[in-house]
């Protein structure tokens, strides 16, 4: 039997690859140094691999970026407004287009802009989106690939496994650049590209590639289904010598389980940690002479394997297929977990030992092999950790367990109907047409980081930090006040992020060191581990909501995250399912909200900023997680009075899909970002006829542009006509965290003077 890897994490268990990276943006250090980093990385994974006793090891898996803009650019898939990058300035190399293509390039008078970035899947990956135009063409341009897998069979021989995505998912995973055709077409284009890549590679002397198709785990048009017989097909007619093995995660392959287990391929990976339900069909369906990769241990949690189950499933494919014809994979590249958990020292050792990160699932792998092969005290042991996971009562709590079951329709309902609060809530506020207000943080400045950072370290006092943070909400509150804004915020200083702020104050959830994963490019994002049932010991954000209200006659907006995000945002158990941890959070957030209530605190914004991406890959599941989903959202605001108004906040784009369910969440007022799409996106709420109060934002934070009064009423202009005009807030797009002071203030006096034009131009039934 053999066992193979499909991806290995790039960024360095210190995160070397974004510091080199950084460096050489900034022009700290030269292309030979980034160059020897990345040869150092690829060289210490290898070696990681191969003293795990893995068979396959992957190379080409390493990327300075992003591993489908390396496909892009080994394709020869260059946008065309890059080409004056090599071409017009001296010196620059590929490596700079390539970035160029990443981050844009403004410079040595050139101003173009970076290619879309999306997430990969239903990761919090995010790739470069290929851009296809009609008549597209393909040609080997980057050799990098090449010199990877040289490198590669150097060290590690024939077990050197070229990764690259398969054809179809990168045409798939792109976008057409211009309406009028379709980008699955042009896999007859792309298709004698690959065959030559492949070729290539066996002619170095690779003997096994990996194409990743995880299009196959999607819902497919016929024409990508063709586009996947068409593309493996002809490949097998052009190549010989090599094994091909088409890795497929994340998901279930349901209904492209025939299309998928008769590709005229050598091997098949399937994703049997996300979905192991769907072993026993493919074991009904693959053809003989087919291997089969078995996903699994988990790539994309932190949670040590058990062992019991895994050798469920193998033994349950060895019966059907003899051992010769299976390999031990995990479920997906390691990419998306965290690298190394020997380097947490100070997580409670028996929480640690649940847990796994990318080095010791390659040992799980290898462990598996050494149980099937008689080894039993490695079974033992891993038993004894799964069993005090599973009894430990750090993970678990009665009291939380009960309350969730006891959840009742009443509990995620508020009293009455939007209609009767809307009117308790105007008498009681009495705010202007056009309400103003902002998303809730101000610039984190490095002072503010500062801070906290000192206070970490022991060399500011909690009364010292508590002082410095009061002044910065109090004076962001005058500034406030000065501007003329209608509902205030504190302004988060106190926040590091809007996830760990409120993980830190949970039981149930523990954080790490080291714990980074790639998020884009540079970013590493390090999430939360939620390992137990989750309750709110004490207040979490009564103290400096109130600490504001009291500096202030105008609303204090109180603001917490919501539960589906704090959810998505953070590593979750894998020991019960994702709606239940949920449920728990939304039942401590609940509790914050009621306190609030109780402190005086009259409008609270619970953000629920990931709901969307939370949405399954296949669409059939769509509908049971919005229920869970909105069900969650309610509870954590269904109790309180009728004049306690609750916003939210979501802050990305795409409604059109899920507007029903938004508008079932029966936020008082929510919030959103459209202000780049020129209040297009309105015309879901439009079209929906969304009942409750709503405020597009006016203006795009990502950016440091400051909009101009006029621009803003014109936005105002357009959304009035797509909405009643009394339901209508002003407000800027998201939180203003990453701004600068100088920018946002300008902007939101600007913003501020637009309403008050509004109020003046705008016809508006039913104002108070
Ligand atoms: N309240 C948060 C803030 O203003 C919301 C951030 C977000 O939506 N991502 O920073
Ligand atoms: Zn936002």
């Amino acid at each position: 039997m053999l066992t193979q890897n499909l991806g290995y994490p790039r960024i360095g268990s210190q995160r070397q690859l974004k510091k080199a990276c950084e460096n050489y943006w900034a022009g700290k250090i030269s292309l030979n140094d980034l160059n020897e980093v990345g040869r150092t990385l690829r060289e210490q994974n290898w070696q990681a691999q191969l003293a795990a006793g893995i068979d396959l090891i992957p190379c080409n898996d390493f990327s300075f970026y992003d591993q489908v803009l390396d496909m892009s650019l080994l394709l020869g898939n260059i946008p065309e407004r890059y080409a004056p990058v090599l071409s017009q300035v001296n010196g620059n190399t590929e490596i700079d287009l390539y970035f160029a293509m990443a981050r844009g390039y403004q410079k040595d008078g050139l101003d173009i802009t970076a290619m879309e970035m999306t997430k990969w899947l239903d990761t919090n990956y995010h790739y470069i989106v290929p851009e296809f135009k009609a008549k597209q063409k393909f040609r080997i341009f980057s050799e990098k690939i090449f010199g990877e897998y040289n490198a590669a069979r150097q060290l590690l021989g024939d077990k050197a496994k070229p990764v690259l995505p398969g054809p179809v998912s990168y045409l798939f995973m792109g976008k057409e650049k211009k309406d009028g055709f379709d980008r699955i077409s042009l896999i007859k284009e792309l298709v004698p590209v690959y065959v030559e890549i492949i070729n290539r590679l066996k002619q170095q002397g690779a003997t096994w590639i990996q194409l990743d198709e995880p299009a196959l785990v999607l819902d497919l048009s016929k024409e990508e289904k063709d586009a996947f017989e068409f593309a493996y097909r002809s490949i097998a007619n052009r190549v010989s010598g090599v094994k091909i093995m088409v890795a497929t995660y994340f998901d279930a392959l349901l209904d492209n389980i025939q299309l998928a287990v008769n590709l005229p391929v050598a091997g098949l990976h399937a994703d049997l940690a996300r979905a192991p339900e769907q072993l026993d069909e493919i074991l009904a369906l693959i053809p003989d002479d087919l291997l089969l990769s078995v996903g699994v241990i988990d790539g994309r949690n932190i949670w040590k394997n058990d062992y019991e189950r895994s050798l469920a499933l193998i033994n349950n494919a060895v019966e059907k297929l003899g051992a010769d014809r299976l390999i031990i994979a995990p479920s997906c590249s390691l990419l998306h977990s965290p690298i190394d958990l020997d380097l947490e020292t100070a997580i409670d050792p028996e929480i640690k030992n649940w847990m796994a990160f990318a080095k010791q699932k390659l040992n799980e792998i290898d462990e598996l092999k050494q149980i099937l092969e008689g080894n039993k005290d490695l079974l033992k042991v891993n038993k004894s950790a799964i069993e005090s996971r599973r009894n430990s009562e750090k993970a678990h709590s009665q009291q939380v367990k009960t309350r969730v079951d006891n959840i009742s329709e009443a509990d995620a309902t508020r009293a009455s109907d939007f209609v009767e609060r809307q009117v308790l809530q105007r008498r009681r506020f009495n705010l202007p047409s056009f309400p103003t207000t902002t998303i809730g943080s101000f610039p984190q400045t490095d002072d503010i980081r500062q801070l906290r950072a000192s206070l970490k370290k022991g060399e500011l006092s909690v009364d010292e930090y508590e002082t410095a943070i009061e002044n910065a909400t109090t004076e962001v509150i005058r500034w406030q006040e000065e501007a003329g804004l209608d509902v205030l915020v504190h302004g988060e200083f106190e926040r590091n992020d809007m996830v760990e702020y409120f993980g830190e104050q949970l039981d149930g959830f523990l954080f790490t060191k080291n714990g980074w994963v790639q998020s884009y490019g540079s970013r590493c994002v390090k999430p939360p581990v939620i390992y137990g049932d989750i309750s709110r010991p004490a207040d979490m954000t009564v103290r400096w909501t109130t600490f504001a209200a009291k500096q202030t006659a105008k609303p204090m907006k109180g603001m917490l995250t919501g539960p589906v995000t704090i959810l998505q945002w953070s590593f979750v158990r894998d020991d019960q399912p994702r709606y239940l941890t949920t449920y728990q959070i939304a039942l401590a957030i609940r509790d914050e909200v009621i306190a609030l209530e109780k402190a005086g605190v009259g409008i609270i914004q619970i953000d629920e900023a990931a709901i969307r991406e939370g949405l399954p890959l296949r669409k059939a599941r769509h509908q049971q997680y919005l229920d869970w989903a909105v069900k969650a959202f309610r509870v954590t605001a269904g109790g309180v009075k009728d004049d306690t108004q609750i916003h939210t906040h979501m802050c990305y784009s795409e409604f059109n899909n899920i507007i029903e369910h938004i508008a079932a969440m029966d936020a008082d007022v929510i919030t959103i970002e459209t202000s780049r799409s020129q209040m297009e996106l309105l015309h879901a709420f439009s079209h929906f006829e969304y009942p409750n109060e709503i405020g597009p934002g006016v203006y795009d934070i990502h950016s440091p542009r400051v909009p101009s009064t006029e621009e803003m009423v014109a936005l105002l202009t357009k959304a009035a006509e797509l909405l009643p005009a009394q339901n209508l807030w002003v407000n800027p797009d998201c939180g203003l965290k990453t701004r600068k002071w100088l920018e946002t203030k300008a902007a939101l006096i600007n913003m501020v003077n637009a309403a008050k034009l509004a109020r003046e131009r705008i016809m508006v039934e039913n104002a108070v």
